[in-house]
């Protein structure tokens, strides 16, 4: 009997393919198989193998199975689940999931190694070049180096006989976790959380817990128990770390390593494809058993996952919005259904959707009490900028810079917080008015000084600063409107000449190297001020950091969309948050034009649950998540009038559900992206409502023309 293997191929394509199974072949779901796309010859994944053939018209044959470990079930069912959802190809998610399998494997290096064999003559340096070549493997010129000799030498020895040269692959394993070491002794609230994630962990099975604790309640010591508890429990299980940034998942690294004596997988962007596929092929095998990574490391192939902690869940970061559009939260949760295993949701200021869940009791809700230890919240004032303004083209008040005074003369530091990157926002000519915008982008361009050149953050378009306006040709009348850190910084170094003052943002702190060097040098006190978006805002304990400085709290409000108020509560709290651990008393300050806003009152107040309860009742009334779900629909092409015509056709074909509600086409606010117009559909849906489902309904009614793209978002994040 012929059998037939369906096989998913790691490109936006709608389905499976089918292919035939050669003799002998015998295929199961997960393998990893060549198979011919066109002309070319492809890897793609076995999604099934059923017995038949193609019929009249004979199915090509998979070419070969790959000598690369197949996914393994969960991970294979959770691709699939994950196209599903976020009503997508399931190649999206499986590019994704074979990331690390794709990258080049590591290269073997050439070592120097003695062979026991005396060399014909010997000399004092040669006699060192031995001694350091028993050491250590080296290659020739490491080895030479080390010996403190001339290459030659070692020449010399290896055409003795002396030395061989062997080629060697970098060691693939991963230390194991050293489960003896004991964390710290656990406050009482620690304990008790503790106890119950372990429980969780160990016992096996589905489960959820919202671990809710404010900055430094401890929220990391408690869930590496749990991850020791689940480790020891089962010599094969595996547990997950994801945090939304990579400057984070340093620093969580370090506290892993620290607390198991070996250093987990890393996951995530900046990882270089060798060290990926190392990862990948460790994880796959059951090898590496804690890995802590960004989004994507939920994609992993692993064996036995026992358990999944997302830290900072409440970040937006963990969405992702460009290729396949994802919530990692969310999908982390569906991915501990189908492995069986426990997620764990940490946060000091969790997201509405976790919180309504740990409410309704579909989610165990875990919160600590307080600091741990001696260490106090900051003081949270607020500087009303009406009253005390900054001097005219400056952008710190007098109250602040007398705060920063105070802090510098005390040798503590302080972080001033600004969630802009680059110098200016906004680039205009004072002669014309004309405002210096993208060519084929609706967006402004941003001043950086450091690079001079006016930067696109949309699309990445960048050009030189010009001298003259390239609208009215008026010259040097091009001003910079508004700060970004770069500006602050400048501020800072002007106001304290003998101040260290460093800027983390994406633009300065562009790798993981970069990040975990900034990091320890403001840990280690050598940093006075550092001007920080919110790359540096989260997670990290900086000890001599008391005050923190929010240079404009009010940006985030600004342009409101549905998590407007709730996300510039979560950045403000979590960069107040960094002020004032250990013994120090930390201060933040937040400069604002509406002091009277219920989000600063309520940072104000520290009186989280209040500001949680008032936007709770608003979403309510409104059908909006929580409570409601929601889906956009982006459509974009270069014609305007083949656009219109288009979405006009999509709002049509809309399929009329109960509790469902479609509005748009509207104008995108990003009308203009890379010359590409762009139209928006929203759907609100009543929460008992599959909008997945509802969503792959309509867009199997339409069939756009080949120039206009339909992206799918669920749960839209940007709205713009
Ligand atoms: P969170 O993750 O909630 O911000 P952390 O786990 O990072 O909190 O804890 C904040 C600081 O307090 C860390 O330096 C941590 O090592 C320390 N800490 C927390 N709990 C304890 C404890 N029970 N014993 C000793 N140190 C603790």
């Amino acid at each position: 009997m012929s059998r037939i293997a369906s096989v998913l191929i790691p490109m936006p394509l709608p389905e499976a393919f089918d292919y035939a199974e050669p003799d002998g072949m015998a295929l199961a779901p997960g393998d990893q198989v060549a198979v011919p796309l066109g002309p070319r010859l492809i890897r793609g994944v076995v999604s099934e193998v059923r017995d038949g053939h193609g019929g009249n018209r004979p199915l090509k044959p998979v070419a070969e199975r790959l000598d690369d470990p197949p996914l393994p079930p969960g991970t294979l069912e959770f691709v699939q689940w994950a196209a599903r959802y976020a009503v997508d190809a399931p190649g999206q998610p499986l590019a994704i999931a074979l990331r690390g399998a794709r990258a080049p494997k590591p290269r073997p290096q050439r070592v120097v190694r003695p062979t026991g064999a005396q060399p014909a003559r010997t000399t004092p340096a040669r006699a060192k070049v031995l001694a350091a070549a028993a050491e250590a493997d080296l290659s020739p010129a490491d080895l030479a180096r080390a010996a403190g000799v001339s290459s030659g030498v070692v020449k010399g020895l290896v055409e003795d006989g002396a030395l061989a040269i062997h080629e060697v692959v970098a060691e693939a394993a991963f230390a194991p976790p050293d489960l003896t070491r004991q964390g710290p002794d656990l406050n009482p609230s620690q304990a008790a959380a503790a106890e119950a994630l372990k429980a969780m962990a160990t016992e096996g099975g589905f489960a959820v817990a919202l671990l809710d604790g404010v900055t430094g309640s401890g929220k990391t010591e408690v869930y590496l128990e749990a991850a020791a508890a689940a480790l020891t429990a089962d010599p094969d299980a595996q547990v997950l770390i994801l945090l939304p940034e990579i400057a984070l998942t340093q620093a969580v690294i370090a506290r892993v390593t620290q607390r198991f004596g070996a250093a987990p997988g890393e996951w995530h962007s900046d990882i270089a494809p060798p060290g990926r596929r190392r990862v990948w092929e460790a994880v796959a095998a059951g090898r590496c058993r804690i890995v802590v990574g960004a989004r994507s490391a939920l994609f992993l192939p692993f064996r036995k996952l026992r358990l999944i902690v997302v830290d900072e869940e409440h970040d937006s970061s963990f969405k992702q919005e460009e290729g396949f559009i994802y919530q990692a939260r969310d999908l982390a949760v569906a991915r501990g259904k189908i492995e069986e295993a426990a997620v764990v949701l940490a946060s000091a200021t969790p997201s509405l959707e976790s919180l309504r869940n740990a409410e309704a009791g579909r989610y165990r809700w875990l919160r600590l009490a307080g600091r741990h230890g001696t260490a106090r919240l900051p003081d949270i004032e607020l500087i009303d900028l009406r009253e005390t303004p900054p001097e005219q083209g400056r952008w710190l008040s007098p109250p602040l810079v007398a705060a920063m005074a105070e802090t510098f003369a005390r040798g503590e530091q302080t972080l001033l917080f600004l969630n802009r990157r680059g110098y200016a926002p906004l680039v205009l000519c004072k002669a014309c008015g004309e405002r210096m915008t993208a060519p084929d982008t609706d967006s402004w361009l941003v001043e950086h000084r450091y690079t001079g050149r006016l930067v696109c953050h949309l699309t990445g378009f960048s050009m030189p600063k010009p001298a003259a306006c390239p609208h009215c040709g008026a010259k040097d009348s091009l001003v910079s409107i508004g700060p970004g850190v770069e500006r602050v910084e400048e501020e800072a170094r002007a106001l304290f000449p003998e101040a260290r003052v460093a800027v983390f943002s994406s633009d300065t702190v562009f790798d993981a190297r970069e990040a975990r060097r900034l990091v320890e040098s403001m840990a280690a006190g050598e940093i006075d001020i550092l001007v920080a978006t919110q790359a540096a805002a989260k997670g990290h304990n900086f000890p001599k950091l008391t005050l923190v400085g929010v240079v404009d709290a009010d940006l985030g409000l600004r342009g409101g969309d549905l998590r407007a108020a709730e996300r510039t509560y979560q950045l403000l709290a979590q960069a107040t948050g960094r002020a004032g651990r250990r013994d120090r008393p930390g201060r933040a300050l937040l400069q604002t034009y509406a002091p009277e806003h219920a989000v600063m009152q309520a940072l104000k107040a520290q009186d989280r649950d209040a500001f949680v309860d008032a936007e709770m009742a608003e979403r309510e009334l409104a059908g909006l998540p929580p409570f409601g779900r929601l889906a956009a629909v982006i459509a974009s092409g270069s014609d305007a009038a083949q656009l219109d015509d288009f979405c006009r056709a999509m709002a049509q074909a809309a399929p009329n559900t109960p509790g469902v509600e479609v509005y748009g086409p509207a104008d995108a606010p990003l009308g203009l992206v890379r010359g590409r117009r762009r139209k928006r559909f929203l759907v609100r849906a009543d929460r008992g409502v599959d909008l997945s489902a509802y969503m792959a309904a309509w867009r199997a009614r339409v069939r756009p023309p080949g120039a206009i793209r339909v992206a799918i978002d669920i749960d839209p994040y940007s709205f713009l």
